[in-house]
């Protein structure tokens, strides 16, 4: 099969039908073999009797069903392991994308050898509360991430060699970073396409707080220290300790020099508790010795950890 859309719903039962119809016009002109996976993410309105009507009509339409709501990034993952199309689409649910966009995505995929291509709204029409954080977060997400291309990391379409959604793992609300583990996995041919964006026709968006921009933030630091240390920890814990106590062992020596010094002169030497290096010298070593307990807590976590030994493999002969 040529292509599998993949399209993450959480209440959108107006805009499936001409999402539908149009994704089908597109695939009918291309003459692509195609699939189109609704995944509705415990949708509360009619999106499900909408997706079974469609399929019931159509034999390209299959449908997954949460029975309660966890998220785009959840959506997504089941979406992309039930995809059986070489290339994998994704696309959000409310005709803000445009199924136009797949004919070119397919063909940089297959022909120009790229594992990732993202969507790029380079005209958005989001309100400004929505466009200008987010052009903030993905100079941030450029930055940390090292993918210097992307403009867009959180643009809902996009395209996917089947080998990249069968290797990552999106959950949380990672959908954000699906560059970044893609990248992760070594998937680093990645790509963008500056694509059409509409504004909203129905319903409302789901992403509107502001709080996703802080856990959007923590997500993308967890992601950079996952990456960098998530399998040896005590490289950064054992290396940040062993600083600490140093600079402890420097204010102890301080310390000790200070009451020497006075002892050799003959003079009463002040109280150790009375030097500022006494506080450090005891802050830094107890700050090491926790810094040091973290690290090995962490190996020990690493060590027993299900995913351990993952490691993507691209050929085996
Ligand atoms: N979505 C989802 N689960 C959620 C929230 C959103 O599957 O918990 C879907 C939503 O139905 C849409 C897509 O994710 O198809 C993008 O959401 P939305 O359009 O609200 O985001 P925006 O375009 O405003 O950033
Ligand atoms: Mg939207």
């Amino acid at each position: 099969m040529d292509i599998s859309v993949v399209v993450p719903l959480y209440n959108e039962a107006e805009s499936l039908p001409p999402l539908h119809e149009w994704i089908t016009r597109v695939m009918g002109e291309h003459g692509f073999s195609y699939e189109i996976i609704f995944v509705s993410d415990g949708s509360t309105d009619a999106s499900w009797d909408v997706i079974e009507q469609l399929s019931a009509t159509d034999t390209h339409v299959r449908g997954i069903k949460f029975r309660r709501n966890y998220g785009k990034s959840p959506a997504l993952f089941c979406g992309f392991r039930a995809a059986t199309g070489d290339v994998v689409i994704t696309m959000d649910a409310d005709l803000q994308d445009s199924p136009d966009e797949i004919p070119e995505l397919y063909r940089m995929i297959r022909e120009d050898g790229y594992d990732l291509v993202s969507g790029y709204k380079q005209k958005r029409y989001d309100p400004l509360s929505k466009t200008i954080p987010t052009k903030l977060f993905n100079a941030t997400a450029r930055r940390v991430s090292g993918i210097k291309n992307l403009h867009d990391f959180n643009c809902g379409l996009k395209a996917y060699r089947q080998d990249v959604v069968k290797n990552i793992e999106v959950y949380g609300e990672m959908h954000r970073y699906i560059p970044y583990l893609a990248k992760n996995a070594g998937f680093d041919k990645i790509g963008e396409k500056v694509v059409h964006h509409q504004a909203r026709k129905y319903g409302k968006t789901k992403f509107g707080g502001l709080n996703r921009f802080f856990n959007g933030y923590l997500d993308l630091l967890s992601l950079w220290f996952l990456n960098s240390f998530g399998l040896k920890p005590m490289h950064v814990f054992g290396f940040l300790g062993t600083l600490m106590f140093i600079i402890g062992l420097l204010a102890v020596m301080v310390v000790g020099g200070i009451k020497l010094v006075a002892i050799c002169k003959g003079v009463s030497a002040p109280l150790v508790a009375s030097s500022p290096y006494f506080y450090i010298a005891l802050t830094m070593m107890i700050l090491g010795t926790q810094l040091f307990v973290a690290g090995f807590l962490g190996e020990l976590i690493s060590r027993n950890a299900a995913g351990r030994n993952d490691y993507q493999i691209e050929k085996q002969l």
